[in-house]
């Protein structure tokens, strides 16, 4: 059985105060059809301990935004899992494109954080997608392919949620057709031995596509960036309409 798991990205957004804020109202606007659908709020390490107290034994789960592949040692700047599980996190995003483009990320790194966070108990998010000019030069599935060949050995594709993210829009307001995106992520689906993997879409999820993008057959989830900070919106994308 496949899982459903709505996640939000909060990016470097989201003080501790801003993030009670959006507890507040969010809560009291998720639905009782969202049932056994999962909910992740993947925070700023800075909101991660308080969202956990504040959290805790509710519905909604918790997820990183990183994790470094060593349990400790002198990595400034980087966070390991022991910290992360020892403060109530679940999930934690790998290899999202900001990452890869911003700060280096690359496969094999994207591996080791994957493999870490299997080892201290969390379950990893892990983002591919083709950019504007791959996707134009015909090369997408060709470009998800060996990502998934790179970043996958060794992993646990029994504790695994991937999110297709096509980069050309993240945060563009440009979204994949639906139908486009379950294609495509039914072509991960195929390079994976685990068919219960659980796989989202991500890429300018706003209320006015989640509907169509929940009734693809494929599409178990999303990703959410910007639409995920406001808590009416981001209830409108877990109360989405099956
Ligand atoms: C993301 O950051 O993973 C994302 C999908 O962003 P947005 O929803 O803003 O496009």
């Amino acid at each position: 059985m496949r899982k459903i798991i709505i996640a939000g990205n909060w990016k470097m957004y989201m003080t501790q105060a801003q993030s009670l804020e959006f507890l507040q109202v969010f809560k009291s606007e998720i639905e009782e059809r969202v049932g056994t659908r999962e909910i992740v709020l993947c925070a700023p390490f800075t909101a991660l301990g308080l969202l956990s107290k504040t959290l805790h034994g509710g519905i909604i789960r918790l997820g990183a935004q990183n994790i470094h592949w060593e349990s400790e040692g002198p990595y400034t700047g980087e966070i390991s899992g022991p910290m992360l599980k020892e403060i109530g996190v679940n999930y934690v995003i790998v290899g999202h494109s900001e990452r890869r483009q911003y700060f280096g990320e690359s496969d094999q790194t994207a591996n080791m954080r994957l493999r870490a966070a299997q080892k201290y108990g969390l379950t990893p998010i892990l983002c591919v997608g083709e950019s504007k000019a791959q996707r134009d030069a015909g090369d997408a599935e060709e470009v998800i392919i060996n990502q998934l060949k790179s970043d996958l050995p060794g992993v646990n594709q029994q504790d695994l949620v991937i999110a297709y993210e096509p980069i050309w829009a993240i945060g563009t307001g440009e979204t994949c057709a639906a139908t486009e995106a379950n294609r495509v992520i039914k072509l991960i689906r195929s390079q994976l031995y685990n068919p219960d993997v659980t796989i989202q879409y991500g890429g300018s999820v706003k209320p006015d596509n989640i509907d169509e993008i929940m009734q693809q057959n494929e599409i178990d989830g999303a990703l959410v960036g910007g639409a995920s900070l406001d808590p009416l919106t981001f209830a409108r994308i877990v109360n989405y309409l099956a």
